[in-house]
Formats: structure tokens, sequence, C-alpha cells
């Protein structure tokens, strides 16, 4: 259980770093260091915490028919919560018509943009997922084909029946050591989160918010109704959790997530959290959580309809509704497609605007704010595979409180 004072401390850091950022400005930068280095330790502990957590936690299983259906599970709770998401995202954009009420003068400053990533074949992640060679997955962080190993080195050890014990032994304290190392990383957490919050804060000021406020107000409004409708109430309904509770132990993994906008850099403390404070057993935190810090993003899908049903209304293009359903499928995709590292999102935003043929440069307008926005949406992602773990433990017969 973490301690209740680290909570109070990671929420203080929050507030004192905005105001701290504020106060300074730019010159909050210095302050970045601290945060980068609070960033690569949580990075330093993802591989070897996914790679051991994940064959324990297939070791666990017994039998690679109960990870078949563990993963079938898993895979439509993701899908299921991150097409609702992007139904939110549309009701939203729709209502709040942001597009409409932003001045058009933004369109002549927009930035011209690079576009890096142009095409969500299948075929490339399909060859992400299934590493040429696991030494150089492991040193690039491919979380995804790390995961493909580990499923397939857990699913052998398994079907050694009896002869990999030692092997599984080794890779069990491998697992508990890496969990160790994450408990003394967030010691400084509180330190690692005012960092980033004052740099943020400093480097982006208010200046960039005013002329996307109905934006971004849109975004949030989202956002926040996917928290209260969907994911509290899923929460409350079949993981059996009070919603207030489950906040308040999730909550290092909140801030976390909130200061380093990433899914993945938070994984170790996602992992933590719900072990440790929720008491979701490791044979389902160790499948479902490494696999929702890369595949499950409602957060990003919910924004990237928001964004790009926007630049649609300012660019005064007229989308039909089976062109919003369009948006919400590509959005989906793109969000599965999407790394769990900053800005992923604004860059897999391009196969949505593809998808119905909006101008590209349109990102060019959404780079200002991103940085503040991509808190938010990462915050709401962590959550999305919180609430996953939870209830797949529920569904697998798990009793705690
Ligand atoms: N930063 C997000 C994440 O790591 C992805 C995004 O840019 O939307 O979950």
């Amino acid at each position: 259980m973490v301690p209740m004072k680290l909570h109070t401390q990671i929420l203080f850091a929050i507030v004192l770093g905005i105001f701290v950022g504020f106060l300074l400005g730019p010159s909050a930068s210095m302050f970045q260091v601290f945060g980068d280095l609070f960033i690569r330790l949580l990075r330093m502990m993802v591989i070897p915490l996914v790679f051991s957590s994940i064959v324990v936690g297939v070791c666990n299983l017994g039998s690679v028919k109960n990870l078949g259906h563990l993963g079938a599970r898993t895979f439509s709770y993701y899908i299921v919560t991150t097409l609702v998401a992007t139904f939110i995202g549309l009701l939203a954009v729709n209502i709040m018509q942001p597009g409409k009420g932003t001045d058009q003068n933004l369109l002549m400053s927009s930035a011209p943009v690079q576009v890096t990533q142009d095409s969500l074949a299948l075929a490339d992640i399909a060859m992400e997922i299934v590493p040429e060679n696991i030494f150089v997955a492991l040193t690039e962080d491919n979380v995804l084909g790390v995961i493909f190993f580990s499923l397939l080195f857990g699913c052998g050890l398994i079907s050694l029946s009896g002869k990999g014990g030692r092997l599984t032994e080794v890779i069990e304290n491998l697992n508990d050591l890496m969990l160790k190392l994450t408990n003394w990383i967030m010691l400084i957490a509180p330190i690692g989160v005012f960092s980033l919050m004052a740099s943020i804060v400093g480097k982006t000021g208010l200046t960039a918010f005013k002329p996307l406020v109905l934006y971004m107000s849109t975004v949030l409004v989202g956002l926040v109704a996917h928290l209260g409708l969907v994911l509290l109430v899923i929460v409350f309904i079949w993981g059996k959790y009070s919603p207030a509770v489950f906040l308040k132990r999730m909550f290092p993994a909140i801030a976390t997530a909130f200061s380093t906008n990433s899914s993945v850099v938070t994984l170790p403390v996602t992992m933590e959290s719900l072990e440790k404070n929720m008491g979701v057993s490791k044979r389902v935190v160790s499948f479902v959580a490494p696999l929702g810090a890369t595949i499950n993003m409602d957060g990003t899908a919910l924004y990237e309809v928001v964004a790009a049903v926007f630049i649609a209304q300012l660019y005064g293009v007229d989308l039909s509704f089976s062109q919003q359903l369009v948006i919400c499928v590509a959005s989906m995709l793109a969000s599965i497609g999407a790394a769990g590292i900053p800005s992923a999102g604004l860059v897999t935003l391009v196969i949505v605007l593809k998808s119905v043929n909006l101008p590209l440069e349109g990102v060019g307008l959404l780079l200002a704010v991103d940085r503040v926005l991509d808190m938010c949406r990462t915050t709401i992602n962590v959550l999305g595979d919180a609430s996953g773990s939870l209830v797949i433990a529920r569904l697998e017969g798990e009793r705690f409180s």
C-alpha cells in the first residue's frame, strides 16, 4: 500500500509546479532536467517489467487455453470502451461546435506540419508485433514486440511442464525486483512531478490557449464525460469498487500519467498501484495492463474524433453522418496504432484526417495546445487500462476490496 503521505506529496508537487511555472515563465525550464531524469528512471523499468510480468502472468494462468480466454475478454473490453469513447467525442464536438466559434484568422497562422506517419497499414503493425530480433525489440523499446515474445516464452515454459520450473522462479524473482525498484523510484515522484509541471507550464503559458479555448474545452468535456459516465460507472457496477476509492488508490498512476504524457512510462506505476493499492492479482495485472498501455487509448481516440471534426468545422467542410462514423472507426484504429508516448495521438491524427480527406495542415493548428491535452488524454488512457484490469479480475472471479 502506497503511504498516504506520498499521495499528498504528489498532489502538492502538481500544485506547486503549476504555481512556479506561472511565476518563472520560460526560465522554469531549469527544472526540466529533474523531470527528464524521473521519466528516464521509469522508462528504464518498462521493458524488464513487461517481459518478466507477462512471462510470470502466463505461467500463473497454467495453460494456453486460459490465456486465450483472458486475451479474448481483454480485447473485447478494450475495443468496446474505446468505441464508446469515440462516440462521446462525436457527441461533444457536435453539441459544442468548437470550429464554428473559433476565429477563422487562425487558419492563416497555422504552422506548416511535417507529416511523418501517413498510413496505418495493418501489415506494418503486424511487423512490429513480430520482431525479427528480440534483442533489437528489447533495446528499441518495441513494447508490442516484447509482449508478443514474452507471451510465446511463457507458453513455451508452461508446455515444458516441470522442466522450466527453475527458469520460471528466476523470472518471478526478476519481476519482484522490478516492482521493488519501481517502488523506490516512486519515492522521488514528487520531485519529478513538480519539475515536469513547472517546466510545462513555464513553457506553454496561457497565451497559446486563448484562440483554441473552445476546442480545448470540448476535448476536456468529452474526457471528463467518458471518465464519469463510462469508466467510473463500469468500475462501480462491474468492478464492484467505489469510484472515489478507485481514483484515490490509482492516484500515483494518475499523477505520473498527467505529468509524463506517456502510458508506457507510467506502466510500472499503473501496475504497482493496481497490485499493491487495489489488490488486483499479478495474474491479471501482468497481462491486461501492459497490453492496455500499448493498445487501449480511450482518451486518444476521443481526442482524435474531436480534433478531426473541429478541423472540418474550421475549414467549413460539412461531414455526413457516415463520414463521422468513419472518423470514429479510424480514430479507434489510430489509437490502437499510437504508441504510448508523448504526442503519439497528434501524429496518428493524420490517419483519421486522411480517412475522410480533411486538410492535413489542420494538425499544425493544434500543435500549440497539444501538450496540455496530451496530459489529460494520457490520464484517461491509463485509467481505462486500470478499469479494464479491475473488471477482468472480477470476471475471472477475483475477490478483493
Ligand atoms: N501520450 C498518449 C499516451 O501515452 C498517447 C497520445 O499522444 O495520445 O497514452
